[in-house]
């Protein structure tokens, strides 16, 4: 069997777009994911499928658990499987990771390593602090803070804070939570003066990033913790971020939809503040028959043997005219769509939906479907839909005279995600819903994970937000348009300012 190969991957600082690409790709690829236990559950959702997650959430001062870590990497990849190491910032900065990649030389598994963006200079960025900057210094210096670091003398594997202080330059201190009282003592002593400006960055990128101005003088009283990263030198006094309140700043938001669906969608979330969970609990599979009915549908419409052709979603267009190589073969065929959002996806096939009922429901739709009059056979409708669909739109088309072809176009079914996934998500401010079955598959998984949400369900439509009150979740209300501006303005109403 050949060995599989170990990524040792930075994850960056906490916000997930400050993953590399070929991190998310590797993330995307791997069967076995080894993390730290600051990795947001954001990244870890970039993970595959029924990859197996280790939270090896060991805090970076402690030696303990090295070598068990060792030893998962190498056992997992000489089982054939692709394992990242996922670990904050760059895995070669503080992050032990030359010595997992010394482990995996010894043992010969192959590996990689995937550099990631610092937490060092990320942070103080994210609060406006450049750590260099032209006139005010050249030179940087990343020093762990860590009680090896302050207590051993200089000629003891410990630090020479005094010789930092004389060497010039931004320090930045990483792990110094702890010891910074005694920092500031061995740099002052070293010949810094009391009013140097001092930045201390707490969870920087995050969206609960806090920061701390003060000087040598007052950072043994300044109030931090863990993790924080402290700028010491000329450039902790600049700020050149504007200050920005975004409305969702410091909200998060929990998406449930399929991984295909939820990606424009959270990026309008974050771009207002919010950070975004996608937890995708449903997933869009082929028929029960491989398509094979939908198939002979699809080549029917080409012949002209509809009148209509009604869609209910945009998964119903996107497997429908997937299959219709060429639009003009709907000639005279009139075209529905439910709502807007199923209107919007037919546009990606150059299709204007002829009927859009104001009410975007079955009940909204048979109201404004065109009445079948006594002349000629019944009007015949091809109505393509989810396995398991309501009846509603099928049965009060039959009653109204149609003559209608429902074919299963697709199914839903649930989709496994992990437990760490879900509490993550359990105490996010608002979960999102845009069916009946996404309810029910997060409800199941998350109450056998000891997960139920606590945030508040904002739904898509009527029917989604029964099913959310029937599983006794906070009802935070219903997109009053069923589309994702509908849901997005949603939760600008509950969780924005005012
Ligand atoms: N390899 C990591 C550093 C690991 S040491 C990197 O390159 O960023 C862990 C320390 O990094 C923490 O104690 C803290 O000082 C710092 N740190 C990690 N994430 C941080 C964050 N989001 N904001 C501020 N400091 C952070």
């Amino acid at each position: 069997m050949t060995t599989g190969t170990v990524y040792l991957v930075g994850a960056g600082p906490g916000a997930p777009g400050l993953l590399t690409l070929r991190g998310a790709e590797v993330l995307a690829s791997a069967d076995v994911v080894v993390h730290d236990r600051l990795t947001g559950p954001d990244l870890l959702s970039l993970a595959k499928e029924g990859a197996e997650l280790f939270d090896v959430g060991k805090d970076p001062d402690d030696r303990g658990d090295q070598d068990a870590i060792n030893k998962l990497l190498v056992t997992n990849a000489q089982k054939g499987l692709q394992v990242v190491r996922l670990k904050g910032g760059d895995p070669f900065v503080f992050g032990r990771g030359g010595e997992e990649a010394l482990a995996l030389l010894a043992a010969g598994v192959p590996f990689e390593v995937v550099p990631g963006v610092t937490s060092a200079i990320a942070a103080p960025a994210y609060a406006g602090v450049p750590v260099t900057h032209r006139g005010l210094v050249t030179s940087f210096t990343v020093v762990a803070g860590h009680s090896r670091s302050v207590d051993a003398d200089a000629g003891d594997g410990g630090t020479n804070w005094e010789a930092l202080a004389a060497a010039g330059g931004t320090i930045v201190v990483l792990m110094g939570a702890a010891h910074r009282a005694k920092i500031a003592d061995r740099l002052m002593r070293g010949g810094l003066p009391p009013t140097t400006p001092v930045l201390a960055v707490e969870r920087g990128t995050w969206p609960e990033q806090s920061q701390v101005r003060t000087t040598l003088a007052g950072m043994a009283e300044a109030e931090m913790a863990a993790p924080v990263t402290i700028v010491i030198g000329e450039v902790a006094a600049l700020g050149l971020v504007p200050a920005r309140d975004l409305p969702l700043s410091g909200r998060t938001v929990v998406l449930t939809r399929a991984v295909h669906q939820a990606a424009s969608l959270s990026g309008r979330l974050r771009q207002l503040g919010a950070r975004v969970l996608e937890v995708p609990v449903i997933e869009i599979v082929p028929p029960a028959d491989g398509g094979d009915a939908l198939a002979a549908a699809a080549g029917r419409l080409g012949q002209g043997a509809y009148d209509w052709v009604v869609l209910t979603s945009a998964n119903a267009v996107g497997k429908l005219f997937d299959l219709v190589p060429d639009t003009r073969a709907l000639r005279s065929t009139s075209v529905a769509a439910v709502g807007p959002a199923t209107a919007e996806s037919l546009l990606r096939y150059r299709v204007v939906a002829d009927l859009v009922p104001a009410q975007a429901t079955a009940e909204g739709l048979l109201a404004e479907l065109p009445q079948p009059g006594p002349a000629g056979g019944p009007p015949r409708a091809l109505l393509p839909q989810a396995a398991g669909a309501r009846e509603e739109l099928q049965r009060g088309m039959e009653r109204l005279g149609w003559a209608v072809d429902a074919v299963e176009a697709y199914r839903t079914v649930p989709r496994p995600v992990s437990a760490a996934l879900l509490r993550g998500a359990a105490s996010a401010d608002a979960i999102c819903f845009a069916s009946p079955s996404a309810v029910d598959s997060y409800l199941d998984q998350a109450e056998a994970a000891g997960a139920k949400p606590r945030g508040l369900a904002v739904c898509i439509g009527p029917v989604t937000a029964a099913a959310a009150r029937r599983r006794g979740l906070r009802a935070g209300g219903q997109a009053s348009e069923h589309t994702a501006d509908g849901l997005v303005s949603t939760v600008l109403a509950l969780l924005g300012p005012g």
